[in-house]
């Protein structure tokens, strides 16, 4: 269950204009705020990642992370829709700082997850099932992009189908994996 149900009104209001505005960047943006919706720290990394300082890690206790992951402009061009996942980095940082929540976005879809004090499971046993997936996800990515190296597909199109057709396939695996789990707060949607 996410908490954004409990959230100030103000808060609400905050997050929701900030991931709009960050939702379609190529580069990833990270925004941390209190819950009367004040922004303690807003950090732009590249396209792979934001990096964070050893404080920005410590004011994350208890407050509320939202970032985006890279929006694939050209995606959208070939009519495809831009899919991604929680990253392993994202939730061993959410174990280990316990913000209040965790957020990701990217064009319509809005992820959200906390790790809960209810839990049955072990943490790190989810950690590790999640890695796997992850690396699993990545070894069928690098045989498109091998493909693609080699000249395999013909077109442009054909490529991007082969690209997206695997991150569509591990994101409902992936997010499918943190729904089953009842450790975890998680929520997965599509906005409008
Ligand atoms: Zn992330």
């Amino acid at each position: 269950m996410s908490t954004s149900t409990t959230y100030s009104s103000i808060l609400i209001k905050k997050l929701d204009e900030i991931e709009n505005a960050i939702s379609r960047n190529s580069y990833e943006t990270a925004v941390l705020l209190n819950q009367d919706g004040s922004i303690l720290f807003e950090k732009k990394g590249n396209n792979k990642s934001v990096r964070f300082s050893v404080s920005d890690k410590k004011a994350m206790h208890g407050n509320v992370l939202t970032h985006n992951h890279p929006f694939q402009i050209e995606l959208e061009d070939y009519g495809y829709k831009n899919t991604s996942i929680f990253s392993s980095i994202d939730l061993l940082l959410a174990y280990q700082q316990k913000p209040k929540e965790i957020r990701m976005v990217v064009g319509d879809i809005r992820h959200s997850f906390q790790w809960t004090t209810a839990s049955k499971h072990d943490a790190r046993d989810i950690l590790t099932k999640y890695e796997a997936l992850e690396v699993a996800f990545k070894v069928a990515n690098n045989k498109v992009e091998k493909r693609l190296n080699d000249g395999k597909y013909k077109t442009v199109e054909d490529y991007y189908g082969a690209y997206c057709t695997i991150r569509e396939k591990y994101t409902d695996r992936i997010c499918g994996f943190l729904e089953d789990n009842s450790c975890i707060g998680y929520i997965f949607k599509r906005e409008a």
